[in-house]
């Protein structure tokens, strides 16, 4: 199966040899792959086209393959132009976008918009409008390095002019479009167009492009040495293949240092070729929610574990390399450094002789500079993001570690917590007010966790974190949400239950005295699987009347003239739509199964599920519209609520 080209063009004959790959290539797999939902056959397309690229620009002689070609398709296939920590983004906006297929399809801007009413889709009416425009000359095909420089440029312009000079780039890429491909109508507008508005809308999951690019490099592999392995050796090898890959890219989560070493050393010596390094950020390790302490002790039972207080404040991950240098990265991989040039400045009070490069895991949190108390997160989120003076900061910051994950040039995701916790603990040294380790006791009984929970929120904490010591469930799981930490909040106790990050979406159009801002919202949770946002509640208690004058602004910027398809709407119908990029925190009372929302439909029900009673708590500007809350844990709480109230009626509930 995999190995079955399925292109209905033969782009390996159709593509001359040492020339670049065609960005006719990328869309037709794209095409293919938003033509089905089935997992297995869009890795499958992914892996024909991933493969075909290694190949064919490994040319005849197998010596090495160009490695942009390689580089730039995998990033064309998550839409990314850069690692996240460097941050080059896209997302331009609808009206720039409409202007610039008008310009170079000589469509008016209004029919488009009218017809983007229709369709939903800008990528669809951009492939219509060049379909329907007559050519006289056959553009020179677009290739991937031409295709993947301009989106750069595009993200890179800024300053004065910058609208007119994107619309002019985005123009002339567009008008060199080809119309036809084959005989059929090509997507190459299509999939610019959803390339620039920073969603592809084909189902295509980063973790899918991880494991398809896994699998090539075994067929890569396979085809060089012409090795004749059986079915079951091969699917043993692509499984193990991806694991490798799969760790490999969470401890450095950078494609132009992975994608060069895989291409060099091939897949089986890569993890001794990629480790996690100084100045590349990792994806945090999280956390699973728990709604009392008996759950806790089912999980950690006989085994060994540990209670730290759960900071109220930011996620700082810290790296040292070894010339000195030292980089601050937030929980999404963005460079902080220039919002806390204090800590940067404190940093080397709390490192020992003996401690040269590392990586350890903070949460930063705003203190009181005189009595050195904890205040809340909302102190912490008046300072800048950027470009903050060391003069001019009010709120002062302490950094709380609570994980080692690099030491001295090693590092230390696969000791056990108590071991990297004990190497924090010899290498750095608190001092008051700017560094301490994460206060924490090693209980094991129901009233040890609930004094300690208790003191923490006294303190000014949310509440534990408990996480096992021992042994390898106690290893550093990038990325992952874990079992092996869990996160115990005092609010769980009430019954209230964990917080959602979740999209603006639309907005309701304010009555009475609210006329002039938006009076309700409707949010929703992020699918990655299926790339799409699913509505999940109408929101409009927890405004005061400034913070609807605040959100009215940024979200005016917003509003898009259609509902875009990545928007699983039901049947909520808000007065307007707004592109998905505003993510906030929001409580609930509980959850309900619903017939309007499509949260988590056909996870516990065909029906969604939504939230009762939702209570705006605050903007997470350190989360994008992808790392909103998903389904599954929507689902998960659903099912956890669902079985509190079947105990309770049972008089067995714990807290
Ligand atoms: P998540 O990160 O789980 O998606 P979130 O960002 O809303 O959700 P929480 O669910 O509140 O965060 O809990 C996890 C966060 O708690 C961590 O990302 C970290 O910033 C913070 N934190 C505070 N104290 C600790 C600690 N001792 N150990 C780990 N994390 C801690």
């Amino acid at each position: 199966q995999l190995l079955k080209n399925q292109f209905t063009v033969d782009f390996k004959g159709a593509w001359p040899e040492g020339e670049p790959a065609p960005y006719a290539l990328i869309t037709q797999a794209f095409s293919l792959i938003e033509g089905t939902t089935k997992r297995i056959e869009k890795t499958s397309y992914l892996t024909s086209l991933l493969f075909t690229v290694i190949s064919r620009s490994r040319q005849k002689d197998g010596r090495e393959p160009d490695i942009d070609s390689v580089l730039q398709t995998v990033y064309l296939c998550i839409n990314r132009l850069s690692p996240d920590y460097i941050g080059i983004e896209l997302g331009i906006g609808e009206s720039l976008l409409i202007k610039a297929i008008s310009e170079s399809t000589g469509r008016s801007a209004q029919v488009i918009k009218t017809e983007l009413k229709k369709e939903g889709d800008l990528g669809l009416v951009a492939m219509n409008s060049k379909a329907s425009q007559k050519t006289i000359f056959k553009p020179k095909p677009l290739t991937v390095p031409t295709v993947f420089a301009r989106l750069k440029e595009i993200a890179l312009t800024s300053g004065v002019q910058s609208q007119a000079k994107k619309t002019g780039i985005i123009t002339k890429l567009l008008a060199a479009c080809q119309t036809t491909i084959a005989g059929s109508t090509s997507s190459e507008a299509k999939f610019i167009i959803r390339s620039l508005e920073g969603k592809l809308r084909i189902g295509l999951a980063e973790r899918t492009v991880i494991v398809a690019l896994a699998h090539a490099a075994v067929l890569d592999e396979k085809e060089r040495r012409n090795k004749n392995w059986s079915k079951e050796r091969l699917s043993s090898k692509l499984e193990e293949a991806t694991g490798i890959l799969k760790q490999v890219y969470s401890e450095i989560p950078s494609y132009d240092l992975v994608i060069p070493a895989l291409l060099k050393y091939g897949i089986w010596d890569l993890r001794a070729h990629c480790k996690l390094t100084p100045g590349i950020p990792l994806k945090p390790m999280l956390a699973k929610p728990t709604k009392a302490i008996g759950e806790v002790l089912d999980r950690f039972e006989g085994k060994k574990f540990t209670c730290e207080y759960k900071y109220d404040g930011e996620r700082a991950q810290v790296h040292r390399l070894e010339d000195g240098t030292v980089a601050v990265f937030s929980r999404n991989s963005e460079d902080m450094s220039k919002k806390y040039p204090d800590l940067m400045e404190s940093l080397p009070r709390c490192i020992k002789d003996n401690t040269k490069s590392f990586v350890f895991d903070a949460e930063a949190v705003a203190i009181d500079k005189n009595t050195g108390k904890l205040m809340p997160f909302q102190e912490l989120s008046k300072r800048k993001r950027k470009d903050v003076k060391v003069e001019d900061i009010a709120v002062r910051v302490c950094l709380f570690a609570f994980d080692l994950l690099y030491l001295n040039g090693e590092p230390l995701l696969h000791k056990s917590l108590e071991e990297r916790r004990a190497l924090l603990r010899e290498h750095f040294v608190p001092v008051p007010l700017e560094f301490d380790f994460a206060k924490s006791s090693d209980g094991d009984t129901t009233e040890q966790i609930q004094t300690f929970l208790e003191e923490s929120v006294k303190d000014g904490c949310e509440g534990l974190m408990v996480k096992m010591l021992q042994s390898d469930e106690s290893f550093y799981e990038p990325s992952r949400r874990s079992v092996n930490w869990l996160k115990l909040k005092k609010d769980y106790l009430a019954g209230v239950g964990d917080s959602l990050d979740l999209v603006v979406v639309g907005g309701y159009h304010g009555k009475g005295k609210r006329t002039a801002v938006y009076g309700a919202f409707l949010l929703a949770c992020y699918d990655a699987d299926n790339e799409e946002w699913q509505t999940i509640c109408k929101i409009g208690t927890g405004f005061s009347d400034e913070a609807l004058q605040e959100h009215a602004k940024t979200l005016k910027e917003l509003e898009i003239s259609a509902l875009r398809g990545d928007i699983k709407a039901g049947g909520a119908k808000p007065d307007v739509w707004f592109e998905p990029k505003v993510v906030w925190e929001v409580l609930a009372a509980d959850l309900s199964l619903s017939p309007i929302y499509t949260a988590a439909q056909g996870l516990v029900e065909q029906r969604g599920i939504s939230l009762r009673f939702p209570r705006f708590i605050r903007v997470r500007d350190d989360k994008s519209a992808d790392d909103a809350t998903g389904p599954e844990q929507i689902a998960e709480m659903y099912q956890r609520q669902a079985l509190a109230q079947s105990k309770g009626k049972k008089g067995k509930g714990d807290a």
